[in-house]
């Protein structure tokens, strides 16, 4: 008997030969210990088990069984087989995405030294729905379940704060009360103690969270739980969790379907979370809802074309109107010598008045650190990685520059080394800066800064929000991370020193991701209570995106944006493949991409363009090169495979490609 066994490692499968002594036992879907390569030992998956010996290899044997019960059903092996498909990955990153790391090694389970998750809430019981559907949430529930006649796929459409997840909450109810099972997606910072305890104190023991920021025992405990007998009925999780085994799946709920995060970006595979549920609950026949006060232009055009259901809920809960946003034109102030540091005197007003009453602010800075980078006045010099195409990043408070791709620290050198002068300035601006300037403008406020500097530690970034909704502090300055589906009842003013940076990142959905981002963090403001307010600072005054963020006018960004896509062939109208080359040296990328990009040509036209370098051409001593393929929506996606995957072994069988490295990014974000 042989059986074809994934391992951690890029490849499909490896066939295996079964000794005698395993044959009754083994299963698929069972974990295995087998030897690889001259010393080396894998835990693998068996996908198939089979009679048909391979010709002309040697064959090694299993060594250890580690299951007595598949590890992975056939559900799920029939998922992990259309994720490696559709997203051109080899089965084997597939399994090393899908499972916890311990279960990855052949260790036997561990003595439980600590108390897992899974044990800490047994005991606790539902305590059923806490909170009544005002009108407009019931009606957005029956309509969502009309919806469901007739489209598996709904997108639920609501302003922020308009009481989205308290529908989320009651649907739920629902389905598990039909015995079904329930996966509640949200992107990885939106996970938060705020909405577990939400769902926690409705559900009680009957849900599970799985967090990537959680022990990696707490995960296997979780997975092990869904497979076993009494599995959870609702999951709450961040992307992975679409590889937990589920027994009847009823319901996936994509929460902030929107959101970038959803497509994992490295390692491979490079999946999106919302476009794999959908496959993982079409498997199971269950349905699924898409939830966004800010939707993914692809999701609403299919809402729009009535390929996907669509539910709006235009007001937020209790009727506070959305926040009023204003707009301050800070290249005129500039000009006329009238900022104050970063800030507009209208900003430092607001800020003022709302700490004068006892209230809350936001700031939105979506750049850690002190300043983008810094550069020598005298001759303009910028200091840059060593092993990356990006300058560094200036940190203030380390008296440091950072590389934000690769991590590495270096210090600031006393002088330039191009021209030997000593005077450095600061190009841009960061989170530490603003937080300098705050305790400038206003010593006696108590701020807070929550970015990738200070939320390190496990447990930072949960005490951070804590304490900010406890009003343990006046003003919390931040990244993108204050924006995510967070709920504070005081914050009365959002400001936004510098909402440009975004708008200039080329890219062709940075309009929209601009818009979203807008949109999302103004929507902290004035959720409980009196209106907010939004002072946002640009020097794009007359940009559309400004005016359409001001109005909320989700409509006119989005038919702006899909004439500018179908006018330059870009996704909703066409999908892309991007494939990536990497080496060590530059001229041999080069001339590979070259190489491949021309067999691309040859077999599939004018789709293909390129080779580039990307934004950042090196990264960690890595040259990459990109082509980009813009695949006609008619094109067949099999077919399209093929071609590529040929394309790429016929470039890696030379001599010179031999540590090249070839990977795809398909529907890229
Ligand atoms: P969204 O998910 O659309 O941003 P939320 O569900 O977080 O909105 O609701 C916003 C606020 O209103 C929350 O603080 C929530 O507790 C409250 N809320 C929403 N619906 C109800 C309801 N039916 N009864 C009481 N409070 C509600
Ligand atoms: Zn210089
Ligand atoms: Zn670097």
């Amino acid at each position: 008997m042989y059986a074809d066994i994934t391992l951690p490692i890029p490849f499909d499968t490896f066939t295996y030969l079964v000794p005698p002594e395993l044959e009754q036992g083994i299963g698929i879907g069972m974990r295995v210990l087998v030897p690889f390569g001259k010393n080396k030992s894998h835990v693998g998956v068996v996908i198939r088990l089979h009679d048909t010996p391979p010709t002309g290899v040697q064959l090694k044997r299993i060594d250890t069984l580690l299951d007595e019960r598949p590890s992975v059903t056939d559900q799920q092996l029939t998922f992990w087989k259309w994720i490696s498909h559709y997203y051109m990955s080899p089965l084997g990153d597939v399994y090393k995405a899908a499972f916890p790391a311990i279960m990855k090694h052949d260790a036997p389970e561990k003595k439980r030294r600590r108390k897992n998750i899974v044990e800490k809430y047994e005991g606790m019981l539902a305590g059923g729905i806490q909170h009544e559907l005002n009108v407009h949430q019931s009606a957005a529930y029956q309509k969502i379940l009309e919806s469901w006649n007739t489209h598996d796929i709904t997108l639920l459409h609501g302003v922020t704060s308009s009481g989205k997840t308290e529908v989320y909450i009651h649907l739920i109810k629902k389905f598990i009360d039909e015995g079904h099972q329930v996966l509640y997606l949200l992107p990885e910072i939106a996970l938060t103690t705020q909405i577990t305890d939400r769902l926690r104190s409705v559900f009680g023991n009957e849900l599970g969270v799985y967090h990537s920021r959680f022990p990696d025992a707490d995960r296997e405990a979780v997975y092990r739980k869904q497979l076993s007998d009494n599995p959870y009925r609702v999951i709450l999780g961040v992307r992975s969790s679409i590889f937990l085994p589920f027994k009847d799946l009823g319901l996936v709920i994509v929460d902030e379907e929107h959101e970038t995060s959803f497509k994992q970006q490295d390692p491979a595979p490079r999946y999106h979370a919302r476009s794999a549920s959908i496959m993982l609950a079409r498997q199971y026949g269950g349905k699924v809802l898409l939830g966004t006060a800010t939707p993914s232009i692809e999701v609403y055009k299919l809402s729009q074309e009535g390929k996907y259901g669509y539910v709006r809920m235009d007001r937020r809960f209790s009727n506070i109107e959305l926040p009023e946003i204003e707009v301050v034109d800070i290249k005129r102030l500039k000009f006329q010598k009238r900022m104050k540091g970063s800030f507009s005197q209208t900003l430092l007003d607001s800020i003022g008045e709302t700490l004068r009453d006892n209230g809350q602010v936001i700031l939105f800075q979506n750049r850690r650190g002190f300043s983008s980078f810094i550069e020598c006045k005298m001759c303009g010099w910028v200091p840059r990685c060593e092993h990356c195409d990006v300058s560094l990043t200036y940190h203030k408070k380390t008296n440091s520059l950072t590389c934000h791709y690769c991590g590495s620290t270096y210090t600031v050198p006393e002088r330039c080394p191009n021209c030997e002068t000593s005077d450095f300035m600061n190009v841009g601006l960061g989170t530490e800066k603003i937080e300098e300037q705050v305790h400038t403008y206003f010593p006696d406020a108590r701020v807070t800064r929550m970015d990738l500097d200070t939320t390190r530690s496990s447990q930072s970034y949960e005490r951070i929000i804590h304490a900010f909704s406890q009003h343990e502090s006046d003003i919390l300055i931040g990244t993108q991370m204050v924006s995510k589906g967070l709920d504070f009842d005081n914050v009365k003013v959002v400001g936004i020193p510098d909402a440009d940076m975004m708008l200039n990142i080329p890219d062709f959905r940075s309009y929209e991701r601009t818009f979203q981002m807008l949109a999302q963090v103004s929507g902290r403001a004035g959720r409980k209570g009196k209106k907010g307010r939004v002072i946002l600072q640009t020097r794009s005054a007359d940009n559309a995106i400004i005016s359409q963020v001001v109005e909320n006018d989700y409509d006119g960004m989005y038919r702006t944006q899909l004439e500018e896509r179908e006018l330059f062939r870009y996704p909703p109208f066409c999908r892309l493949i991007y494939v990536y080359l990497r080496h060590t040296d530059f001229r041999t990328v080069d001339h590979l991409a070259q190489q491949t990009a021309k067999l691309m040509r040859e077999a599939l036209g004018d789709r293909v363009l390129g080779p580039d370098a990307p934004l950042v051409s090196r990264v960690q001593s890595m040259h990459i090169r990109k082509i980009i393929l813009k695949m006609q929506l008619s094109d067949s996606i099999t077919t399209t495979r093929q071609v590529l995957q040929s394309i790429a072994a016929k470039v890696l069988e030379q001599p010179i490609a031999n540590s090249l490295r070839i990977y795809f990014d398909v529907d890229p974000q």
